[in-house]
This record gives structure tokens, sequence and C-alpha cells, in this order.
């Protein structure tokens, strides 16, 4: 038996299905998920010493790779000056200052401690704005975990939803509306009908929680204008493509100008964060200075702003993200070779270092066309990744993420392994 077969059946007895978040269980792949001692760069250790290179990378913050030396020493300093304050700190100042200058729609923000947390306070905040109930997301797309969110949308074409999960009252996933991800007209009918009821739209620029799905220009200037035109709030949800594609965010390079942003994930360097930002105006509307409440205890604590500050003072460089464009491109290109060679029925879609493989021919623009992908065929290029010594994401749904440490000579070897996965998925 293996450390990590050994832990895993020590963790089930301990954790639902043997870990903190779902997906980590495997349970869309099947198997045992290794328990990872150490990672550096790009690369993961195993508690049994295989070594993965890391197409993961903790659901994405790790923009700069494991361990970057400069944030551990930015992080190093902050813990030895204490770690939380429950107090203002001049990191957490300095760190809400660099944000709000990358993004032009954001004049004032508020830090929290998940993606999660920043989604239900923003739909909060938009609730209390617009004093309307309903809100709109896509289906495919998550947001986090808040109840609002856990929900998809009703049988037979009725927009209403229902939970997606046990314990989500039905009265409140009645108040979510879901649309299919770029479908113009169904928005365009929503509005028509719904508009004047609908607090807000939530959306991920860069769909990343179906796997990568890009968006269709027209679809997101629709969704601006016809929220622009009923009086509803746009939250463009960053938490994934937050300083992912661009620094700043996905809403830079579609000219998307929500009313409220979401982040996460690399704005804490790999530390637990999540922030929301909008107008001066909106973020008024915020207790202490507004009647919307919100609070946290380890908000902005200083380790977390410490990793973030380092992280995002780095990305700062244009080449970092000429650099992590071209390695997804290399990658993309070598992985789209060896489908063509060996006629499999199989997609890529990739904007900048984020990507997905679907294991089905035909374009993937939605849920429904996503949701046609041979999840067993998925399970198979999984599993033959990892034996090779690649960590891929351990579910056809998601995306993989790339690093700056992702250089050349790793994009060559991640090829040539996962070549061989691709292979065993022919046989
Ligand atoms: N929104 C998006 C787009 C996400 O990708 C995620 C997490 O993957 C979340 C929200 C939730 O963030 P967290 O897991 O930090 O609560």
């Amino acid at each position: 038996m293996t450390h990590s077969e050994e832990f895993y059946n020590r963790a089930k007895t301990i954790f639902p299905g043997g870990v903190s978040s779902p997906v980590r269980a495997f349970g869309a792949v099947g198997g045992v998920p290794p328990f990872i001692r150490s990672a550096k760069g790009c690369l993961l250790t195993d508690v049994d010493g295989n070594e993965y290179i890391d197409y993961v990378l903790s659901y994405g913050p790790h923009i700069l790779g494991h361990g970057d030396p400069d944030v551990l020493d930015r992080l190093h300093a902050a813990i030895d000056r204490g770690i939380s304050f429950g107090a203002p700190s001049e990191e957490e100042l300095q760190l809400g200052e660099i944000i709000v200058s990358a993004l032009p729609s954001v004049d004032r923000l508020r830090f929290v401690n998940s993606g999660t947390e920043a989604t239900m306070s923003a739909i909060r905040l938009a609730r209390g704005v617009t004093g309307r109930s309903k809100i709109l997301k896509f289906e495919g797309a998550y947001h986090g975990h808040a109840d609002s969110l856990l929900v998809k949308a009703g049988s037979g074409g009725a927009t209403f939803g229902v939970p997606s999960s046990a314990g989500v009252p039905p009265e409140i996933a009645r108040e979510t509306l879901t649309l299919p991800y770029n479908d113009t007209e169904a928005l365009k009918t929503l509005f028509s009908s719904e508009g004047d009821k609908i607090a807000c739209a939530i959306i991920e620029p860069v769909s990343g929680n179906m796997g990568v799905v890009l968006p269709d220009d027209e679809f997101l200037r629709e969704l601006r204008r016809l929220t622009e035109k009923y009086g509803a709030l746009l939250i463009a949800d960053e938490i994934m493509t937050g300083f992912r594609q661009t620094y700043g965010g996905a809403q830079i390079l579609f000219s998307m100008e929500p009313d409220i942003t979401t982040l996460g994930k690399i704005i804490g360097g790999g530390l637990p964060v999540g922030a929301y930002g909008a107008s001066a105006k909106i973020m008024s509307q915020i207790s202490p200075e507004g009647p919307v409440y919100q609070a946290g205890t380890l908000s902005g604590n200083s380790a977390s702003m410490a990793a973030g500050l380092a992280t995002i003072q780095k990305l700062k460089t244009p080449a970092l993200y000429s650099q992590l464009e071209e390695q997804g491109r290399k990658l993309s290109q070598g992985l789209k070779e060896i489908i063509s060679r060996l006629s499999l029925p199989a997609t890529v879609n990739r904007m900048g270092s984020m990507m997905t493989v679907f294991f089905t021919p035909d374009p993937v623009t939605d849920w429904t066309s996503a949701a046609r992908s041979d999840t067993a065929l998925f399970r198979v290029f999984f599993h033959e990744s990892l034996k090779q010594g690649v960590y891929l994401p351990p579910s056809q749904f998601e995306a993989f993420f790339l690093s700056t440490r992702h250089d050349d000579e790793v994009i060559r070897i991640s090829i040539e392994k996962m070549s061989r996965a691709l292979i065993a998925c022919r046989n």
C-alpha cells in the first residue's frame, strides 16, 4: 500500500470524501488522490516521492509557480511582524491601492477570505443598491457555494432556478434565473420579461468552471447593454481570471466595464483571499459607510496581503503575460497536433494560460456543448497523464493553469508525457 493510499483510507474516516473540497476526492475520475508533501516551481512531490508537473496550481492562484522566492520573502517578513491584527495594516492598503490602479471599473474594494465570500457579498451589495431580489447567472458557471449560487436551471425551459445542492431552500433558488452562456437571444427574451426585477447578472468573463469556454463578444456587449437599460448591475466574477490573462482582469481584454468585480485566487498569492470592488458610489453602500452589512475576522490579514502584494507587484511586468501566452500556445498547439494525428474526438479551448482538452470533436461554446464530452475518455487521459507525472485537474470540466515556471523544457516534456496519455485514449 502506498503512503497516499494509507492516508486516504484514514482521511475518509475523518473528512467527507477524505478531503476539504469535493473535486480533490477524484470522484469524477476514480482512484486515490496523491497526498502532496511539497511543491516548488511547477512541480509537486507526493508523500511517496512521486513528482508531477502541476497544471492545477491550487486551482489557479500560483501564477508564479509554487514557492516564488519574492513571495516567500515578503510572506516571511510579514509573518515575523504578526499574522493577523484584526486592525488595518499598511500591506492591506498597498494591495488595495495596486488593485484599484489595475482595474478602471474599481474605485474602492473590500477584502474577504475566499471567492465564495466575495461573490456572496457582491450579490448582497447589488440587491442592496437596486432594492431587487432576482439575480441572473449562466449555466455551467461556478461562483462559489453561497445558497443563491448553488442553483441550476429548472426543467422545461423555465428560467427560474432549482437548488443544485440539498440544503438550499427552493424559495431562495427561485430568485436565481439561469440562462445558457453565450446565448444572446435568450438574454434579450429574459430581460424583456424580467429585466426590471433583476438586481444583477453575474458572469465569469472567460468561463473556467465548465472547462475553459470563451465569451462571444456580442453576448458580452448585449449583457452590458441590457443590464444597463434595465437598471441591473453587472458583476464580473474574476476570481479565476483576475490577473490571469492580463494585468488587472479579463474585463480589460473584453472592454467589459462591469459595475462590480469579484477577485480571489491570484490576489492572495496562494493564501486565502477574496475581494469585491466597484465605483466609489456603489461601495459607499457597504458597512460601516452604508446599510449593506459585511464583515470578517481574518479579512485583510497580513499573511494573505503580503503574499498577494508580492505576486501582483511581480505581475506588473508585461513580458510575463506574453511569456504565459506563448507557453499556453505551445502546449495547446502540441496537444492539438497529437489529437489530430491520432484522429481523437477532442477539442482544445484556451485563453492565455488557461485551457481545457474537451473529449468532444465539436466546438465547445456553452454548457450543453461541454457536457457532450466523453468523460470516460477524459478519465483515461487523466490517469495516464498522472502515471506519466503530469498532474491535471481531476475533472473534464476544469481548467489547466500554467505558471511562469512552465518554461520551454517543461512544456516539451509535458507534451511528450501527455502524448502517451492521448495514445492510451485511442486504445
Ligand atoms: N468564482 C469563480 C469564478 C471561481 O472559479 C471560484 C472557485 O474556483 C469561486 C468563485 C469560489 O472561490 P472559492 O473557492 O475561493 O470560494
